[in-house]
């Protein structure tokens, strides 16, 4: 499989906290657990020409995964039209953590992914609701991440084909985690954890899961959806 990682690049290179956990950045050290999986992994950020993303670029991978938070506004509009494009013809999509208010993951919702939040370095434990799922294989009934931003509900999005995982917090707060929308003849896979100021991937758990959802993400079935004016079959 081809996978194609975007970070938006941004807190890694000005906050030293950050950095120092991902030294390469996000996007390498999930590239680099990925690779480790025998995939063939590109790497592109917002600070390159056009995002470092073209259309040919997004035609050659089956999955782009997305990881963005102080800079959506940065990401031109165009861009993330083309990113919902490839995901309607097919492209598998995974967006993390603060990508809830990407402008891609956005356009493919059509509601405004806003949620509850607060910074507290509370724990969080990840339940799978649905342990028969392709992305909760090799997860036990839950998984605990030792310190995350809490997100909480309500979560303003459309309901999910699937919820496969639900996190609970230290304050009591729930919230469905780990999502996956059909969008046309793409898979969307939305997954919470990911704040940048914990080594959260790093975890083996979390890493599972996204290994576990890219296999899941990849195209069965790749073209624009044809809808053509058709003439009476004769039978
Ligand atoms: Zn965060």
């Amino acid at each position: 499989m081809k996978i194609l990682v975007w970070n938006e690049y941004r807190h890694e290179c000005k906050d030293e906290k950050v950095h120092d956990i991902y030294p390469d950045g996000i996007h390498n050290t999930i590239a680099a657990f990925l690779r480790a999986d025998g995939h063939e992994v590109l790497t592109a950020t917002l600070p390159e020409e056009n995002c470092g993303l073209s259309e040919a670029l997004l035609d050659s991978v089956d999955v782009l995964i997305w990881w963005g938070h102080m800079c959506h506004g940065e990401v031109p509009d165009a861009v993330a039209a083309l990113v919902q494009k490839k995901v309607l013809e097919g492209m598998g999509f995974i967006a993390l953590h603060s990508a809830h208010h990407s402008k891609p993951f956005k356009l493919l919702m059509g509601t405004s992914c806003n949620l509850s939040w607060r910074e507290d370095g509370d724990y969080e434990l990840l339940w799978a609701a649905k342990p028969s799922h392709p992305i909760a294989q090799g997860i036990d009934r839950y998984f605990k991440i030792a310190h995350e931003e809490t997100y909480g509900e309500p979560f303003d999005i459309p309901e999910p084909d699937e919820t496969v995982f639900i996190s609970s917090y230290a304050g009591g707060e729930v919230f469905r985690a780990g999502l996956c929308f059909y969008r046309g003849n793409g898979r969307i896979f939305y997954f919470q954890p990911g704040h940048e100021t914990y080594p959260i991937y790093h975890d083996e758990n979390v890493q599972r899961v996204i290994k576990n959802a890219v296999l899941w993400a990849k195209p069965t079935y790749r073209a624009p959806l044809e809808c053509p004016h058709v003439k009476k079959i004769t039978l």
